[in-house]
């Protein structure tokens, strides 16, 4: 319990500081959000996307689930992009994987963990895909490093395929799909030049 109650004194200091550099940060906030990114990521704790490209609240709307993916028959996904691309007008939407990813290690093994297999079946479809390149990999972190960079190429395909954002793109508006990796190693992303935008 302690640990829990350190949580909200972490928050109570927080707010103060925040509001002392600038008193009218949470009104304005309040008053409604305009993000212009949306991050869809990792679920992985090592990962916090705002903390990791330095913005503030209120700059990123955030989806995230275990291995970064943006399923057709995922509604929350699915409804999270809807409501950034159609309502919020963000200007970028931003698929940003990881370097040893656990999702993506689960899907490459045969251990049976229940109910994620089921999550994890279209990393395992992809690996099956791709299997013929990966395992020339000579070791089993490269082989999960480069499922992970090929899990990011899809999941951008699959944002660039919902007809919302096929919607913006017809009626000609601003909007970049991107694919990022993080390395939790060096702090450092990596973009994969996969961007997709209008004339994409
Ligand atoms: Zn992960």
């Amino acid at each position: 319990m302690d640990s829990l109650q350190n949580l909200l004194e972490f928050n109570k200091s927080w707010a103060e500081r925040v509001r002392s550099e600038n008193p009218e940060f949470f009104e304005d906030l309040s008053k409604g959000q305009h993000p212009n990114y949306l991050w869809i990521g990792c679920s992985d704790s090592r990962v916090p996307e705002t903390e990791i490209v330095k913005q503030h609240p209120g700059d990123i709307f955030v989806h995230r689930n275990i291995a970064n993916l943006v399923l057709h028959s995922d509604m929350n996904s699915q409804s999270v992009l809807q409501y950034a691309v159609q309502v919020l007008k963000v200007e970028h939407v931003i698929v940003c994987g990881h370097y040893g990813c656990g999702g993506i290690k689960a899907a490459m093994g045969d251990e049976k963990l229940g109910l994620i297999d089921n999550w994890l079946r279209n990393i395992k479809d992809l690996y099956d895909m791709n299997r013929s390149d990966i395992d020339t990999l000579p070791t089993e972190a490269e082989k999960v490093n480069r499922l992970s960079e090929l899990n990011v190429q899809q999941q951008v395909h699959h944002v660039c395929e919902n007809p919302f954002v096929q919607k913006e793109w017809a009626d000609g508006r601003e909007l970049w799909v991107h694919g990022w990796i993080y390395n939790m190693e060096t702090g450092l992303i990596k973009d994969l030049d996969v961007t997709v935008g209008k004339d994409g």
